[in-house]
């Protein structure tokens, strides 16, 4: 039997692939560095905790609102407000299974069959899936290294076509760290508007930014115009440790939130109650454990590039935000590791694990073939043993 042709040519993400094998092994008693799934490492806060298990206490256990409760809505709204300076409505908000589930659903709203949505590679692998699971497609614009990875006008203008409906935007950047400066935002709004496109923004990194002369912007917080074409994605996974627990939100036009909040109330009814009540808690309480996972992420980050520039061959951008470092590897393609040539970043991932049981993730599936992707959200000590073991298989290459 025929199964759907929208999802039967999508692979399985790879990021959670490659995580899950990484735990396989160690499962099975492996000593395995697992620079792979963007998870933080962290404990989530105990007040947090402490407001989800009291709301499985008080029997805050049954149905809410599709889109979320009012309350969390109405916190979601301050913060937008308070951090990014956008002002939104409760009715503008749905709160959702996780950042993913927010994108996923803000996709469907938005797109029709063959409608183009502008990636720009390297990406987060989830978006060009996603979109080509609702019959959208996904148009691939390759940035440079030399431009941080962020589009140029130029880039942005040779991508658009009559069926361009989207363009998405993630600062700090998965896989790449950096960070949209005002410029590229200002260019891109400006594209947005003058054609009529809609921001699918994805901010769910603003909290973790290393370097004292950058800071997180909003798109939508740029003007009416960009406002009413930006659709604001961010959640609690990263920056409050709580990946586990799926909260997400989407925050938009009235119209685009209405529609999300439908498809929400069809797919999967309200995320999660307990885990709205620990948002609640996350957002509204003490912000302290934000910034002190964030000192710990960068210090993470200078050491490990460091690292990474005292080894060959492999060179990467000193990343400012999120907590990925992303390696070209391209000069270690086409040298001999134990005899046989090392074809892509694939390969060089394979025999990395298998010979130093070390798991990296390589980015052909975010539109890189020849680099690969280091989560630095692990202890110290296992970036320091993982670095070891990355410099003594380059150190044996022939
Ligand atoms: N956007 C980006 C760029 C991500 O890296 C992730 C990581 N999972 C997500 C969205 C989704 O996060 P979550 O569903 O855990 O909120
Ligand atoms: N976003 C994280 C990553 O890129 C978590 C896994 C996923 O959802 O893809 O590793």
């Amino acid at each position: 039997m025929e199964l759907s042709r929208k999802i039967i040519g999508v692979k399985p993400s790879t990021t959670l692939a490659i995580g899950a094998k990484a735990k396989e092994l160690r499962a099975a008693g492996k000593d395995v560095v697992a620079f792979t799934v963007g998870e933080p490492d962290f404990d989530t806060p105990e007040n947090i905790k402490e407001a989800g298990i009291k709301a499985i206490n008080d029997g805050f256990t049954k149905y809410t609102a599709a889109s979320g409760i009012v309350e969390l809505r109405k916190a979601i709204c301050d913060k937008l407000k308070n951090d990014n300076n956008i002002i939104y409505t409760p009715e503008q908000v749905v709160v959702c299974n996780g950042a993913k589930q927010a994108l996923a659903s803000s996709f469907m709203a938005i797109l029709n069959d063959g409608d183009e949505v502008i990636i720009p590679a390297p990406f987060w692998v989830s978006y060009s899936a996603m979109v080509e699971m609702v019959g959208g497609k996904p148009v691939i614009v390759y940035t440079k290294a030399e431009n941080n990875f962020m589009l140029s006008k130029e880039e942005l203008e040779a991508a658009y076509t009559e069926k361009t409906k989207a363009i998405v935007l993630t600062s700090p950047s998965n896989p790449t760290g950096m960070i949209a400066s005002m410029e590229n935002l200002e260019d891109i709004a400006k594209f947005a508007v003058e054609h009529d496109i809609i921001v699918i923004a994805d901010e769910i990194y603003e909290k973790l930014i290393y370097n004292k002369n950058k800071k997180h912007i909003s798109i939508a917080s740029l003007g009416k115009e960009i406002y009413d074409r930006t659709i604001t994605i961010n959640g609690v996974s990263k920056s409050y440790a709580m990946t586990g627990w799926r909260i997400g939100y989407v925050a938009c036009p009235l119209n685009i939130a209405k529609c999300i909040s439908t498809i929400q109330s069809h797919m999967s009814s309200n995320p999660n109650s307990m885990a709205q009540m620990a948002v609640l808690e996350a957002l509204t309480g003490p912000q302290d454990s934000v910034e002190s996972m964030r000192l710990q992420f960068e210090k993470r980050r200078d050491y490990i590039f460091e690292r990474e520039e005292e080894i060959p061959l492999i060179k990467a951008l000193k990343p400012e935000g999120a907590f990925y470092l992303f390696v070209d590897i391209s000069e270690v393609c086409g040298k001999k590791y134990k005899g046989t040539e090392i074809k892509d970043a694939a390969d060089f991932a394979d025999r990395l694990l298998e010979d130093k049981l070390t798991a990296v993730v390589p980015c052909a599936d975010f539109g890189m073939k020849n680099y690969i992707r280091l989560s630095y959200a692990i202890s110290m000590e296992e970036i320091k043993k993982g670095m070891d073991r990355i410099a003594q298989f380059i150190g044996e290459l022939e």
